[in-house]
C-alpha cells in the first residue's frame, strides 16, 4: 500500500492575494486532508476589511492600464498564465489530490487539463469574438447601421465549491478577464490550495495588480457574504448549492447586480433496452459514481426499461463492485474519498433514509473496511438502491456522494415524466441506438444540458447551465462572453 498524497511544503501557509500581494491574516483555519484527516495547511482568512481591499483593488485596476487593453493583449496574459499551471502541472495536481484526495489520474487529466483549457480557450473566443451588425430602413425612409460592442461588467465575484476547484475557478475567471473585468475570486473553504496556487500563477505571469485577488474564508459570517454583499461588486457568478444561490441572489437583489448561478441536480439517465448494453453498463457507472459521485452532473436518478431491468442493475452491481477504493496514487484506482467528515455523515444520512423509505440495497450502503490507515479517510461504499417510490426524499433530494438508485420504466412517455419530474434540472442522460428516439427524447429532458451515449464529454464552446433549482443563465463559448460583458447597442443614421 502506498502513502497518501501529500502537499508540497510551499502550500503549508495559503494567503489571500490582493493588489498583487499576498496578504497574511490572524484568523487561520485548518485545511484538513479527506485522506485520513491531518491538518494539510493553515489558512488565512479574510475578513470584511480585506475582501473591501480586494474589490477596492479591483476597481482601481479597471481604471488603470488593464482598462485600456485590447482583448488580443488579454488573451495574451491568459496564455501565460496558462503556460506558468503547464510548467506547474505537478504542483497543481499535488494541490488538487491533497485537498480531496481524489484520484491522481483524474487530477492530471480532468483538473488540471481542464484548468489550462479554459484559460486558453477563452483566451482565444475572446480574441476572436465577433459582434452584431444590423443594416436597418425605416418606415420613413431612413437608412441605418446598428452596431454592438461588449464592455465589461467591471468587478467580478466569484464563488466556487469544492468538488471540482481549479476546473470550477478558472472556468469563471477566464471568460470573465477575457472580457476586460477584474475579479474577486473565493474558493470554498475546502479546497483553499489550488486557488493560491492560481494566484501565484496570475503572479508569476505579469499580471498587474488587482486584475485578479483572492480572499479565503468561508459562507456565511465570512468571505463569501462579505464578498456577495459588497456594494462595489458588479456581478456573482456562483457555482454551489441552489440554496447557497438563493440566499446570494437575495443578497445582490436591492444594487440589482448580474447572476450567473450553476447549482445543484438531480440527474436522470434513461437506459432504452436497444441501447449498446455494455456501453451504457460503463456510462451509468461513470456517470454515477465518478470524483465519488461528487460531480453536480452525476446521475442519482436511473431509469431502465423493463426488458433489460434485472440484467442491468446485476451488472451494475458487479461492475460497481470491481471500482477500486483508495488512497490517490495506488495502481489501478478508481475511488477516493468524500470531501470531508460532515460531508459523509451527509450521505451515510441518505444511505440510512433510503432504506427507512423501503428501499433494496443492491450493493454498498456503507464504508469500505480496509484494515489500515485508510481507516482513517473519510472513504465511502459506492451505493446502488432499487424499489424506491418516485416520491421519497431519497428520489428528489441530491445526496452528492456516490449512489444511483434503478428503476425500471415501460414507455418513452412515462419515463420522460417521471425524469422531469424534480426541482431540478441540469443534465439527462440517455442510452439508446434508435437515432430517431435519440434526437426525439433528448429535446424533451428539462434540463440545460443532455449527452445521449456518453456523459459529461465537454466542448467549452458550447452552453452549460441548469433549469429550475439547477441555475441561471448559461455559460460556456460566447454564453459566457455574453454574461462577462454589457452589450452596447450604437445606431447610426447614414
Ligand atoms: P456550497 O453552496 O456549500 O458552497 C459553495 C461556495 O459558496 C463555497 O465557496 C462557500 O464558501 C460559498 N458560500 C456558502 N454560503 C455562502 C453565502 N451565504 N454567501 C456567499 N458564499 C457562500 O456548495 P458546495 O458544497 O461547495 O458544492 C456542492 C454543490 O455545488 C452541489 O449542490 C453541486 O451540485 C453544486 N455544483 C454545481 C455545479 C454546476 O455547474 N451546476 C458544479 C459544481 C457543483
Amino acid at each position: 500500500m502506498t502513502t497518501p498524497y501529500v502537499l508540497p511544503p510551499t502550500l503549508k501557509s495559503l494567503r489571500n492575494y490582493v493588489d498583487g500581494e499576498f496578504v497574511s491574516t490572524d484568523k487561520r483555519f485548518d485545511n484538513v486532508s479527506p485522506l485520513n484527516g491531518e491538518v494539510l495547511a493553515q489558512v488565512h482568512e479574510a475578513d470584511a476589511a480585506l475582501v473591501d481591499r480586494a474589490v477596492q483593488a479591483a476597481r482601481r485596476a479597471l481604471k488603470g492600464p488593464w482598462g485600456q487593453t485590447t482583448p488580443e493583449e488579454r488573451a495574451k496574459m491568459l496564455h501565460r498564465v496558462a503556460d506558468v499551471i503547464e510548467r506547474r502541472f505537478d504542483e497543481f495536481v499535488a494541490a488538487e489530490v491533497a485537498d480531496t484526495g481524489r484520484t491522481v489520474q483524474q487530477a492530471q487529466k480532468l483538473d488540471v487539463h481542464r484548468a489550462i483549457m479554459n484559460l486558453r480557450t477563452f483566451a482565444d473566443l475572446g480574441k476572436n469574438a465577433q459582434t452584431d451588425f444590423f443594416e436597418t430602413r425605416t418606415a420613413d425612409g431612413d437608412n441605418l447601421i446598428n452596431y454592438t460592442v461588449r464592455k465589461p461588467l467591471g468587478v467580478v465575484a466569484s464563488i466556487s465549491p469544492w468538488n471540482l476547484p481549479i476546473l470550477s475557478m478558472t472556468w469563471k475567471s477566464g471568460p470573465a478577464l477575457i472580457c476586460g473585468n477584474t475579479i474577486v475570486v473565493k474558493p470554498s473553504e475546502e479546497t483553499p490550495s489550488s486557488a493560491t496556487l492560481l494566484a501565484e500563477a496570475f503572479h508569476e505571469a505579469g499580471v498587474p495588480p488587482g486584475v485578479f485577488n483572492l480572499v479565503h474564508g468561508f459562507g456565511a459570517n465570512s468571505a463569501g457574504a462579505f464578498l456577495t454583499a459588497h456594494p462595489d461588486i458588479d456581478a456573482v457568478t456562483f457555482t454551489g448549492e441552489s440554496r447557497t444561490g438563493s440566499t446570494i441572489m437575495k443578497t445582490v437583489a436591492d444594487g440589482v447586480k448580474e447572476v450567473s448561478f450553476e447549482l445543484g441536480g438531480k440527474n436522470a439517465a434513461i437506459v432504452f433496452a436497444d441501447c449498446d448494453f455494455d456501453a451504457a453498463v460503463e456510462g451509468v457507472v461513470r456517470s454515477s459514481f465518478a470524483n465519488s459521485g461528487q460531480v453536480c452532473l452525476c446521475s442519482e436518478r436511473v431509469y431502465v426499461e423493463r426488458p433489460i431491468f434485472e440484467r442491468f442493475v446485476q451488472a451494475m452491481k458487479a461492475r460497481t463492485e470491481k471500482l477500486k477504493i483508495g488512497y490517490p496514487d495506488e495502481p489501478g484506482v478508481d475511488m477516493g474519498p468524500l470531501i470531508s467528515r460532515k460531508h459523509r455523515d451527509k450521505v451515510l444520512s441518505y444511505y440510512k433514509l433510503a432504506l427507512e423509505e423501503g428501499a433494496t440495497l443492491v450493493t454498498g450502503g456503507g464504508m469500505p473496511k480496509f484494515g489500515d490507515q485508510r481507516d482513517e479517510g473519510v472513504f465511502i461504499q459506492p451505493t446502488i438502491w432499487t424499489g424506491l417510490a418516485d416520491n421519497a426524499r431519497c428520489m428528489r433530494e441530491e445526496v452528492f456522494g456516490p449512489v444511483c438508485h434503478i428503476a425500471p420504466f415501460d414507455s418513452e412517455e412515462e419515463v420522460l415524466k417521471r425524469a422531469n419530474d424534480s426541482v431540478y434540472g441540469l443534465a439527462g442522460t440517455l442510452w439508446t441506438t434508435n437515432l430517431s428516439r435519440a434526437h426525439r427524447v433528448a429535446r424533451q429532458f428539462h434540463t440545460g444540458i443532455v449527452w445521449v451515449n456518453t456523459w459529461y464529454l465537454r466542448d467549452l464552446r458550447t452552453p452549460f447551465g441548469g433549469v429550475k433549482l439547477s441555475g441561471l443563465g448559461r455559460e460556456g463559448g460566447r454564453w459566457s462572453l455574453d454574461f462577462y460583458s454589457e452589450t452596447t447597442n450604437i445606431c447610426v443614421k447614414l
